[in-house]
């Protein structure tokens, strides 16, 4: 089977990880920070928080940006549940803004109009969360805008799109955000095995971003509270969790993160290479690709074709007996049991809808060859002449 995904591991990743096992720290030593300081870096953001998911970042986002009962947060349907639970953990409801349908992102347009019509019942969002769907980019510029209009906070979530660039900048510079958060599960751009990560440009929120990481425990002085400070005091100042990032998480992402150029570079390439094999099946059997933006350019975490929606299931079954490990991005969140018992239907946000129906993700990771996608490419168009 050519899986959908697949990490790439190097000898010179195990070796910093063997280095790490040796050493005097497995946990909360000198390997985060570090790859903290260099992720912050390598996206030009002024701080970085490692944590073991990028779904626990996209929690403790939303907990330095105080979201609770009562308050709104919006996101994509056309995402991973992540982007949506986040909120649900801290008691704040859920809703979602429809996608534009030829990128798969966040619409700005269905966006403004949501926000109109939220501000008129006076229910607006506290924070909107866009995903950077398939590695390319918001329209972040336009996103930003309606938050100053209307007053709410943005947390990108860039699981899909360390390495990538918006205007020329990359992802994660938090320039039309207050929080960016990336994931390193293998299936995303670098790995650590599992891992996550939120970059700010804020001291504040970058101080709630650390103590919500660790219990809400804290060592700095100018945050305790008490009288008697003995060398050994520590307070816990708020409710925290224990989201940490592990050593061993952070030899193997800093090594990683020496090659995110290269990776992205050749996931570019086999994206070229992929619509250049799928311009006849494009021109004649109905197949569409995603669209790509001039500001931006995409890490491409995910590469799909759109085909008829009546084609979809027997395309996909098809390439899977071909042993191609296809995929579906997304299940609309809305249509999952949990989210039904919140009350969304099934009909709403037909964009996302639509694309969900019509979309099969084919397989894209660095190691996959040309050789790989003549293959994949004769199968599609065997497939979608048969089925
Ligand atoms: C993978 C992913 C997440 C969750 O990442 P984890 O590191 O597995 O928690 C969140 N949002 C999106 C869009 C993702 O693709």
């Amino acid at each position: 089977m050519i899986p959908y995904g697949r990490q790439n591991i190097s000898d010179e990743d195990i070796n910093s990880v063997v280095e790490v096992l040796k050493s005097d720290y497995l946990t909360q030593g000198p390997a985060v920070p570090l790859f903290e300081q260099k992720v912050a870096e390598y996206v030009g953001a002024e701080f970085a928080v490692a944590v073991n998911s990028a779904t626990s970042a996209l929690h403790i986002a939303c907990m330095a940006l105080n979201v609770g009962k009562g308050d709104l947060v919006w996101t994509s349907p056309n995402s991973f549940v992540a982007s949506a639970n986040c909120a649900l953990y801290c008691d704040a409801d859920v809703d979602f803004v429809d996608i534009e349908a030829d990128t798969g992102n966040m619409c700005v347009k269905a966006l403004t109009d949501k926000l109109e019509k939220a501000e008129q019942a006076g229910r607006l969002p506290k924070v909107v969360i866009p995903v950077h769907f398939a590695g390319q980019s918001c329209d972040m510029k336009n996103i930003h805008r309606l938050s100053l209009r209307f007053g709410f906070n943005i947390i990108e979530d860039a699981s899909h799109a360390i390495g990538a660039k918006y205007l020329q900048a990359p992802v994660g510079n938090c320039r039309y955000a207050d929080i960016t958060v990336f994931s390193f599960h293998p299936v995303k751009i670098i790995t650590s095995a599992e891992g996550g990560l939120a970059t700010t440009n804020s001291k504040s929120l970058l101080a709630q971003l650390q103590l919500f990481r660790s219990h809400g425990v804290t060592r700095d002085p100018k945050l305790l509270t008490g009288e008697n400070q003995e060398p050994w005091y520590y307070e816990q100042i708020d409710l925290g969790l224990n989201y940490r990032f592990t050593e061993i998480q952070a030899a193997l992402g800093t090594s990683q993160l020496s090659r995110l150029d290269e990776f992205v570079v050749k996931r570019n390439e086999l994206v070229a290479y992929y619509q250049q094999k799928l311009k006849p099946a494009v021109a004649q059997l109905n197949v569409k690709l995603l669209a790509t933006s001039a500001d931006c350019y995409s890490a491409n975490h995910l590469f799909m074709i759109k085909v008829p929606a009546a084609k979809r299931r027997p395309l996909f079954e098809f390439l899977r007996n071909k042993k191609i490990g296809v995929n579906v991005h997304y299940i609309p969140i809305h249509h999952q049991p949990y989210y039904q018992t919140l009350g969304f239907t099934k009909d709403q946000y037909p964009k996302a809808v639509d694309h969900y129906n019509s979309a099969i993700t084919l397989p894209l990771y660095p190691d996959l060859t040309e050789q790989d996608i003549d293959y994949i490419v004769a199968c599609v168009e065997e497939g979608l002449t048969s089925v």
